[in-house]
């Protein structure tokens, strides 16, 4: 297999892993570089994995997922987002990144154009590769001001050689979501155009502001062309345990099967237990932690208001993280989390990781405890303050 040189390590895991190594030596980092949540996997989901064990739920099974499972998801989907779906059209897998690809496998074609929306994601260009070598990658930046999309660039672009759009709310990593207006003129432009959408909602349950969840596969006419992509990694903690799923429409699903009985067998089957227990905790049991999301955004806003010389935010919504202009430091993203980790131990993510074009911006991670954010978002301060 030629893997394309556009396929490289992540930064984030670089700086990430730096961190921990220093931390190991002893060095007291902050780590706000990983989409991680960072409260332990609720003890009734562990629970519920251990009983399966002992009762020998450990063997092959079904390559679409258990089927009790994936009920309880047809019920999450109704209930929460608004699609209705049979069975046939959820398949467990093996986090939402293989959902990704498998999506991505059974529907890419050599030539087809996929249109990507930069800053992303750093695994979607690679797996867009990996699906299919040949495809042609139309990447299109968001605007730099609100994070929004460029609808005239993208109608533009939009042509019958355009298999599928990537899209990806809340957003990793600006921390977007789409108003209800926003949603309404993208889903308008979408139904004029017959490409597939891929909705990538991984951080759907981390709404932490009024803006709500929005999918576009509860819009009729798009549902039979689009493809939402789930997990359980970030809503319940279970970054390690590798489970999402994906609801598609028949007539890519027997495709994206194949892959998933070719490649994976199943997902196994104890974890798909624990899942199901996932999707029967109690809504309110995320609040403490979208409270946290929320007082460290707005930890990070007062960070910025204190140094508009060197940062610039726009608010993020939901999701894990924010993404700070840091243009005005004339440094590249590399030079400044760099800085920031080797003389104020605080590691963040560089922008150049999203997309060439944002190497002006840092991701910072909101999923540290309150005091801990409040101490890094000091210390960014004495960074900025050092600069002057
Ligand atoms: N999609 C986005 C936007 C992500 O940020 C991530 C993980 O960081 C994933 C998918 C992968 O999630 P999972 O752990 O379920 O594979």
């Amino acid at each position: 297999m030629i893997i394309s040189s556009q396929i490289q390590d992540s930064l984030e895991l670089r700086f990430s892993g730096l961190a921990c190594r220093m931390n190991a030596r002893g060095e007291k980092i902050i780590s706000l570089g990983l989409g991680e949540p960072d409260f332990p996997t609720p003890k009734e989901i562990i629970e519920a994995a251990n009983n399966a064990m002992l009762s020998g739920m450990t063997r092959y099974s079904n390559p679409m997922g258990l089927p009790d499972l994936r009920e309880a998801i047809c019920n999450k989907l109704l209930h929460d987002n608004k699609i209705a779906v049979l069975l046939q059209n959820v398949i467990v897998t093996t986090g939402a990144k293989m959902a990704l690809s498998l999506a991505l496998g059974a529907l890419i074609e050599p030539r087809d154009e996929v249109i990507n929306i930069l800053p992303c994601y750093p695994s979607y260009i690679p797996q867009i590769l990996i699906a299919e070598p040949q495809a042609v990658i139309r990447n299109i930046d968001m605007k730099r001001d609100d994070f929004s999309l460029d609808l005239a660039l993208l109608e533009k672009i939009l042509n019958p050689k355009v298999k599928a759009v990537i899209l990806n709310y809340p957003h990793n990593p600006t921390g977007k979501m789409l108003t209800e207006d926003e949603w309404s003129a993208l889903t308008d432009l979408l139904l004029r155009h017959n490409c597939w959408i891929i909705s990538d909602e991984i951080y759907e349950k981390l709404s932490f502001t009024e803006i709500a969840h929005f999918s576009p596969a509860s819009v009729l006419a798009l549902a039979p062309r689009t493809i939402t992509i789930n997990g359980f990694s970030k809503a319940f903690s279970m970054t390690g345990w590798r489970i999402g799923y994906m609801v598609a429409p028949d007539s890519i699903m027997k495709k994206i099967c194949l892959l998933q009985q070719h490649m994976n067998t199943n997902v196994a089957p104890f974890i798909q237990a624990a899942a199901k227990t996932a999707l029967s905790l109690p809504k309110e049991y995320l609040n403490f932690f979208k409270t946290k999301l929320a007082s460290n955004a707005k930890l990070l806003e007062e960070c910025v208001s204190f140094a508009p010389s060197c940062f610039r935010l726009y608010p993020c919504s939901g999701g894990l993280f924010a993404f700070m202009d840091i243009s005005q430091t004339g440094l590249t993203s590399d030079e400044f989390s760099s800085g920031l980790l080797e003389r104020y131990s605080v590691a963040v993510t560089p922008g150049i990781n999203f997309g060439p074009a944002w190497d002006d911006h840092v991701r910072v991670s909101l999923c540290a405890d309150t005091d801990v954010f409040a101490t890094g978002m000091q210390r960014i301060k004495d960074f900025a303050g050092s600069m002057k």
